[in-house]
């Protein structure tokens, strides 16, 4: 086992990784930007190390910064957290070219999962059903004309190099056609310097349905059941809940075998996730994520099982800790992205808190970075808590959330706590009935209404 592991992230999740350590017994080194000196991850690691100013693509993004903290600090490991460089197969090359282990699959897995034709091509021959489309990338407009004059409309244009929810474009007919596929090419080429697009059936009331696997690289593979991320808006998740309320067992059980046939099938390393929309009892592959998701409490709340260590065993060349046949879900959990935002409009509310009271109690987790007096830095993510609540099936669920919610008090910046509470009063979302679409169309109904 690892004696020291450095963290190249902030904020909850390098403060979740820091814990894992904790009861392992490996020491922690947290790396920061200038922006983040007091942040508590920082404070929490058993070491810090500077590695740069406040943008991101100086600091948590830089190679050098990074790999250099770890030869200062004799770190053996890295975790990536998620976001960042928790994807990006060249930094896992130049890690492993340091002798350093990275705590992930690796850099050919990722690279082929990060780009979502092979990723979907790869999905494909591993006997996982995939979304109709496009066979590869879309060259020209004639060619997406014949295409979506094949699958049907609406359609739905792709960035291959997307991710976060960008460069995604929707056509309901051949005119609209014309103008997204332009739109989404020169966003993508934007975004990612990378302009090709693809072509997907949209579907009109899915939901998404992600199944969380693991590999011990050496040809096991387990599936940890599904977590249900259908409330998202702008293609980003906002609440997430396992298990599904939409599925049956016979589904997960299916389901789930395909996936952790696969991870076997691929030598897959580590944990990872591979995510569908669901219609009509049917399930489509749209993209793998090869790293730890921010939703990955709530699966373990429901198994038991800690993912982190998990992460950590199998990149030290451990077994995995349980075989599928140990796992068994035990109740409903559901988890709550709170930002730090003003709503209605989402617009980022930096700034200091001036006071901060965590909830707490039976089957509450919260996983923050927050605390009395903190600053949040204008530079990064949001994202400045997740609460977690698990109980003994959905309604319990559901109660003890809005139980914890009003427990919680952030003072000095607006955050999209008042977004959950309502959400809470909402009959689909007491019912579980709610597709990928359901809070746009909300927000909108709510908008209109309140001008
Ligand atoms: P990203 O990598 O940017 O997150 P994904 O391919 O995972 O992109 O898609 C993100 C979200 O976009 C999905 O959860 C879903 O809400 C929506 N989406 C993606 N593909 C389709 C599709 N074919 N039809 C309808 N919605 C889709």
């Amino acid at each position: 086992m690892f004696d020291k592991i450095l963290i190249a992230n902030r904020g909850e999740i390098a403060l979740r990784v820091v814990r894992a350590c904790r009861e392992m017994g490996i020491r922690s080194v947290a790396v920061h930007s200038t922006a983040d000196s007091d942040a508590m991850h920082v404070r929490m690691a058993d070491e810090a190390i500077c590695i740069g100013p406040p943008p991101s693509a100086q600091s948590y993004l830089s190679f050098p910064a990074i790999i250099s903290a770890c030869e200062i600090t004799g770190a053996q490991a890295i975790h990536p957290g998620y976001g960042f460089l928790s994807e990006n197969a060249a930094f896992v090359q130049a890690v492993e070219d340091h002798g350093i282990v990275f705590i992930g699959p690796s850099a050919e897995h990722i690279r082929i999962m990060g780009d979502k034709i092979t990723a979907k091509e790869t999905a494909r021959s591993l006997g996982i059903p995939v979304v109709p489309g496009s066979e590869g990338g879309v060259p020209s407009l004639a060619e997406a004309r014949r295409i979506a004059g094949e699958i049907g409309y609406p359609v739905i244009i792709k960035a291959t190099a997307g991710g976060g929810g960008r460069g995604m474009k929707v056509a309901r007919d051949p005119a609209e056609l014309e103008l997204a596929f332009g739109t989404a090419r020169s966003e993508a080429k934007a975004a990612f310097g990378n302009d090709e697009v693809y072509l997907e059936k949209y579907l009109a009331r899915p939901r998404h349905i992600e199944v969380q696997v693991f590999g011990d690289g050496r040809g096991t593979g387990v599936h940890l059941g599904e977590r249900d991320c259908s409330l998202q808006r702008r293609h980003q998740k906002v609440l997430e809940e396992a298990p599904s309320p939409a599925i049956t067992a016979e589904e997960r059980d299916r389901i789930g075998r395909i996936c952790a046939d696969a991870v076997a099938r691929l030598g897959y390393s580590g944990a990872g996730t591979i995510e569908f929309l669901y219609e009509d009892g049917q399930f489509f592959f749209i993209e793998m994520n090869t790293r730890l998701q921010v939703e990955h409490p709530v699966t373990e709340a429901i198994l038991g099982v800690d993912l982190v260590r998990e992460q950590i065993r199998v990149a030290a060349g451990l077994p995995l800790s349980f075989a599928q046949e140990d796992l068994r879900i035990n109740g409903h959990a559901i988890e709550v992205r709170i930002n730090a935002e003003k709503l209605p409009h989402f617009a980022p509310s930096p700034g200091r808190i001036t006071q901060y009271h965590a909830p707490g109690g039976l089957g509450v987790r919260m996983d923050s970075a927050l605390y009395d007096g903190y600053r949040i830095p204008p530079f990064y993510d949001s994202l400045i808590a997740k609460l977690i609540v698990h109980g003994r099936d959905r309604p319990e669920a559901l109660a003890r959330l809005g139980r914890a919610l009003g427990e919680l008090i952030v003072d000095g910046v607006d955050t999209t706590v008042p977004l959950f509470e309502a959400l809470l009063e909402e009959p689909a979302i007491r019912a579980g009935e709610y597709d990928i679409h359901w809070l746009e169309r909300w927000l909108r109904e709510r908008m209109t209404a309140a001008s």
